[in-house]
């Protein structure tokens, strides 16, 4: 994974390309670099290192020149270096490539290219020897027109490639002209006036255009300053619908938060508030979800549900397994995406399959998609890019409205995806056995969220206190019961995601068959334990660590506080709420532990070591 950005226009390339690539920084960070072109001379700059290594480098030994392309790399082939930095060249020199994705076959291609003499490669990448393969067969190809004969050449190029691909190519001969071509990695056209870009994600143009084309795998696009034409790999042109940003440049800054994730974790009164407007019926006490595009003779006749994700949308699924089980007792699955999309799960012709991924182009879980619909069976996508490639190849789904999430480490998008999965336990629950007076109770408790949100939103600074207290800890251990079990698989990821410690979530029972062992003073335990009907069993499982002289965090509600009291060494007291809503308030104050934690040990929150935002590879 990685970020593309190109631009054909009559600005300074310079600065919009290195504008775009702080925006897409989250999607790749190890090391960055443009190709820009002045007259017939090609320059380029890169380096390993952050963008802002780059733009150093950039300010020391400027490029001038009205169309270019940006790369920030993730690097999958090939070490962090300066010479695997993208862009990469042909043999000629003249045509430069940036790619997000992996060429499996780049060793038989190379082999092939050795046998034309084409065989002095200056990096480890697979890039390169996409690059040597598009000139090579440029230079073979006949033709006056030079715009024509690249095209054609990536066409030909892409034909043999196997694996996936976002690029962007240019050529130093061929004024204000680029070619972009996509294969499971994720490419918008914007289209501005006398101006058009590339990028792998339109946050990184949304400040020049809101006008996009969201391209579609086998797509190859010819960009001009005043015209882009889009065509297949066969040949074909084909028409594109030009549609509206949701959002603005406003949106994706960091306003006076330190941190994405921060702003993030507290924008969540209103993402969960967006994620439920217009969607609930209190007339009929149920949820409207129309995005579904089925009948309710269709939703009567689900007989199992298959959720399926990956990381944080994945602990989201399996909340949703207890949602949708206990409201609608619709039998419910839980799978990996990059499990499911290779194993023969037993599926029957009434199973509904969700995928849940907050970009739509987390590439396991478009594989499980992808699978599903061949199989026959209905295939929802539950996202928040309104654009994305499960958005659009799913037969139907509901979108989170959480508005951009940069951060790495998923928040919003998790509370946002929970409220859309008691929606639809709500919906499958009417329509079979739970009652009016339990579907006004469930409304009520969604509506009631985003105000609760703020309440726990105020113990920033006290989990903060409580975070600076535990900064030297060897690791954490989460627990939790029934619908907060996943809620201790997520508290626990976002603490190894941002932290580096060490960390493990268990429903509070299973402490006594194994973990207990790892039991002592310098590794807290943080219980998921509300005031609901599991929790004196939690107070059992407190009772356990706490004789084994183990810290405990305990994160309760209602009457659970008091009885905590003496037993736990910090209390985080959060609003009391019917279960099966409580996962949406007892993350945050995880989300907030491990981001104060994170801060507190200096760690980069928004970009954490070795972890990129949306895995567009498998
Ligand atoms: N496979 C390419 C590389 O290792 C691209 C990786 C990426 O998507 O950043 O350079």
């Amino acid at each position: 994974m990685c970020g593309i950005v190109g631009y054909v226009g009559r600005s300074e390339a310079a600065p919009i390309l290195l504008d775009g690539l702080r925006r897409l920084e989250y999607r790749g960070y190890d090391s960055a670099g443009v190709a820009i072109v002045d007259g017939d001379h090609i320059g380029t700059r890169k380096c390993a290192g952050r963008i802002a290594s780059l733009a150093k480098l950039m300010s020391e030994k400027p490029l001038s020149g009205s169309y270019g392309i940006g790369h920030t790399r993730w690097a999958t082939h090939g070490k962090v270096t300066d010479e695997n930095a993208h862009p990469h060249f042909d043999a000629s020199g003249k045509i430069a490539l940036i790619h997000n994705g992996v060429i499996e076959n780049y060793q038989a291609l190379k082999d092939q290219l050795a046998v034309d003499g084409d065989d002095q490669f200056t990096s480890e990448t697979d890039t390169e020897v996409l690059a040597h393969l598009i000139g090579n067969i440029y230079r073979q190809l006949d033709g006056k027109d030079s715009k024509a004969r690249l095209v054609n050449a990536v066409r030909a190029a892409l034909k043999q490639v196997i694996g996936t691909y976002g690029i962007a190519v240019l050529h130093s001969d061929i004024p204000d002209f680029m070619v972009g071509a996509r294969r499971g990695s994720p490419l918008v056209l914007g289209v501005g006036k006398d101006e058009n870009f590339l990028a792998s994600d339109v946050g990184a143009i949304v400040a020049y255009t809101r006008d996009a084309v969201y391209l579609n795998d086998f797509d190859v696009v010819a960009v001009e300053r005043d015209k882009f034409e889009i065509s297949s790999l066969a040949g074909e042109i084909g028409d594109r619908q030009v549609s509206k940003v949701e959002f603005t440049a406003e949106d994706i800054k960091k306003g006076d938060y330190p941190h994405y994730m921060l702003k993030e974790i507290f924008e969540q009164p209103a993402t969960v508030r967006d994620a439920m407007r217009g969607r609930l019926s209190l007339e009929e006490c149920t949820a409207k979800l129309g995005g579904l595009n089925m009948t309710p003779a269709q939703l009567r006749e689900v007989g199992r549900v298959v959720l399926t994700g990956c990381g944080t949308a994945l602990h989201a699924a399996m909340v949703g397994e207890y949602l949708i089980e206990q409201l609608a007792n619709v039998p419910t699955e839980v799978e990996y995406a990059s499990e499911f999309r290779h194993r023969n799960t037993p599926m029957t012709p009434d199973t509904l399959v969700f995928a849940i991924s907050q970009s739509g182009e987390t590439a396991d879980t478009l594989g499980a998609l992808r699978e599903s619909r061949r199989k026959g069976y209905r295939t929802l996508g539950i996202c928040n890019n309104v654009a994305s490639t499960i958005a659009r190849e799913s037969d139907g789904g509901v979108y989170m409205h959480a508005g951009p999430e940069i951060g790495v480490a998923a928040t919003k998008s998790f509370t946002s995806q929970l409220v859309i999965l008691t929606l639809i336990g709500l919906l499958l629950g009417r329509m079979r056995s739970l009652s009016t007076a339990e579907g006004s109770r469930i409304i009520e408790a969604l509506e009631a969220l985003p105000k609760q949100i703020e309440e726990v939103l105020k113990l920033s600074d006290e989990i903060k206190a409580i975070a600076k207290k535990y900064a030297d800890v060897n690791g954490v251990l989460f627990f939790g019961r029934q619908f907060n079990f996943p809620i201790a698989l997520e508290g626990a990821l976002k603490m190894k995601e941002i932290t580096y410690l060490f960390a493990e979530g268990h429903p509070s029972a299973e402490l006594k068959h194994g973990i207990i062992a790892l039991v002592r003073p310098d590794l807290p335990s943080v219980f998921i334990a509300p005031d609901d009907g599991v929790f004196s069993k939690n107070v059992n499982n407190i009772e356990q660590v706490k004789a084994r002289k183990g810290p405990i965090i305990a994160l309760t509600s209602g009457n659970g506080a008091k009885k905590l009291k003496g037993i736990a060494n910090d209390i985080i007291e959060i609003p009391d709420v019917p279960d099966c809503v409580s996962p949406i308030l007892t993350v945050i104050p995880l989300q907030l532990l491990a981001y104060h934690l994170a801060v507190e040990l200096g760690r980069d929150v928004d970009k954490p070591r070795n972890l990129a935002k949306s895995v567009t590879v498998e």
